[in-house]
């Protein structure tokens, strides 16, 4: 393995992320709970949950503050003073223009992979020295503008590379740019987000046949290539294969340094892919947690010789969110209690069609959105699209549900309700951040974005081109 560190990895990284301590939560745990309920309830006194809107994203704004400085800080305190970093907060995990401008206020940049991504990066003000672009199918278009706003590129193949070598001949730009790499060191437990497989569709595959002497070459040949790019995975990935993959990305900057003579490479993209624990309330593992083992595993890439990217998603905001529907019925079927909500497939799309992969917690809080008590009753809690599967969850052990009563989903602040999906033309829900100050009326909420309106959803459904066919 080439890891140039002397270090066994899988030793040091382990398999599993560790269990979640049991007892106790952590105070900065108990203390976001406790916003989220004050939140819920306000939610609904103020009116953003309700008969006419039953169904909202509420976005905890201190706890996507206290990420950001974790993120910032769990760098800073194993990295030496003044060693160059950039966070870039992957947007598509949250494609919403006043949260990127919120991390972006608490220091963090974008990283953005498609035409759209870098318009909202740019709308939340985000300048280009503090943006990266990652998608892996980049139209020449895309990458003129890239280069010509000096935002850093990762080329993610040899036929982007030759793209980018014709751009750079036609004009001078700033753009750092890169190759990402894929260190093939395998899979995580959820195959869809597993990037470092042998066969995975990013970058350029490291152990394949010739790769790595065509990457020596690259790099040999194109002295403004300066940095190296890769994103293991994301959520089900373990420490260990975390650590390698970037190990090996290590090596390999220091191989094309060796050659070169010089630092050619100078700054290395390590990508996002902490996972979150959905299971429980805990924040593990913790950023701390991560950058630490990294400076253990592969000290050279955490000496302060190299400049670091890191693009983390999930981890910044997945614990930040909370997905609040009402309950419009409740019924039985085949002795299963089920209570038919308005959360489902448009807004925890991955948890419907994959309830396996990604299981989400069911908090249930009754009309006023008060915590509700009672004993524990098997319940399947459905949403509304016109399909079976459509279940929020499965048979959970949940207190008694009744028409009115409201049902939450905590983290889903990533990759659930930012990401409207279409089906039964139901409405992109309303996304509200909130500040919760102690006390139940001390809840401000602001509005992130508009719930849909039906007029929106006939004009976004071809409402403009009624005779379009029967004209043809
Ligand atoms: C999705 C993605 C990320 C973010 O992954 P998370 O698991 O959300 O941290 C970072 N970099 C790249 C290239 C990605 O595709």
């Amino acid at each position: 393995m080439h890891t140039g560190a002397g270090v066994d990895l899988a030793a040091v990284a382990g398999d599993a992320w560790g269990a979640v301590a049991a007892g106790p939560l952590a105070p900065a745990d108990r203390e976001r709970v406790a916003r989220r309920d004050r939140a819920v309830r306000a939610a609904v006194a103020q009116g953003l949950l309700g008969p006419g809107t039953p169904v909202a994203g509420l976005l905890d704004v201190t706890g996507i503050r206290n990420a950001a400085a974790e993120l910032r800080a769990a760098f800073e305190a194993v990295l030496p003073p003044g060693t160059p970093v950039l966070h870039a907060f992957a947007v598509k995990a949250s494609p919403l223009v006043p949260v990127v401008r919120l991390l972006r206020a608490a220091g963090i940049g974008a990283e953005v992979a498609s035409a759209g991504e870098l318009a909202l990066a740019r709308a939340a003000g985000v300048p280009p020295e503090r943006t990266v672009l990652d998608s892996p199918a980049k139209t020449p278009a895309e990458l003129r503008e890239a280069l010509a706003m000096g935002i850093a590129v990762n080329a993610d193949n040899p036929q982007e590379l030759a793209r980018i070598d014709a751009l750079v001949r036609s004009a001078p730009t700033r753009s750092p740019l890169g190759v990402r790499v894929n260190p093939q060191v395998g899979g995580g437990s959820i195959g869809a987000l597993s990037t470092a497989t042998t066969t995975s569709k990013f970058g350029v595959a490291l152990r394949d046949a010739g790769a790595r002497e065509w990457l020596l070459r690259a790099y040999a040949e194109r002295p403004w290539l300066t940095r190296l790019h890769a994103h293991v995975g994301s959520q089900g990935i373990p420490p260990a294969l975390m650590v390698r993959g970037l190990g090996e990305v290590y090596a390999l900057a220091e191989e094309i340094n060796r050659r070169a003579g010089r630092r050619q490479v100078d700054t290395l993209d390590i990508g996002g892919g902490l996972p979150v624990d959905f299971g429980s309330d805990a924040s593990a593992p913790t950023y701390a947690r991560y950058a630490r083992l990294l400076a253990e595993a592969v000290p050279g890439l955490m000496d302060g010789r190299y400049g670091l990217v890191t693009e983390f998603g999930r981890s910044l905001l997945a614990k930040h969110g909370t997905l609040v529907a009402r309950v419009e019925y409740t019924k039985a079927a085949g002795g299963r209690a089920v209570a038919v909500t308005h959360a489902g497939v448009q807004v925890a799309t991955r948890t419907v069609y994959a309830p396996h992969a990604w299981p989400l917690r069911i908090a249930a809080y009754d009309a006023e959105g008060r915590p509700k008590e009672g004993p524990p009753v098997v319940q399947d809690v459905a949403g509304p699209a016109c399909f079976a599967g459509d279940l929020l969850a499965e048979g959970r052990p949940l207190p008694e549900l009744a028409p009115g009563d409201v049902v939450a989903a905590p983290d889903t602040g990533a990759y659930s309700f930012a990401h409207h999906y279409a089906y039964n033309s139901l409405p992109r829900v309303g996304v509200y951040g909130y500040v919760a100050e102690d006390g139940a009326d001390g809840v401000r909420f602001a509005t992130v974005r508009e719930p849909q309106t039906v007029r929106e959803i006939v004009a976004e459904s071809g409402g403009a081109h009624a005779s379009a066919l029967t004209h043809l």
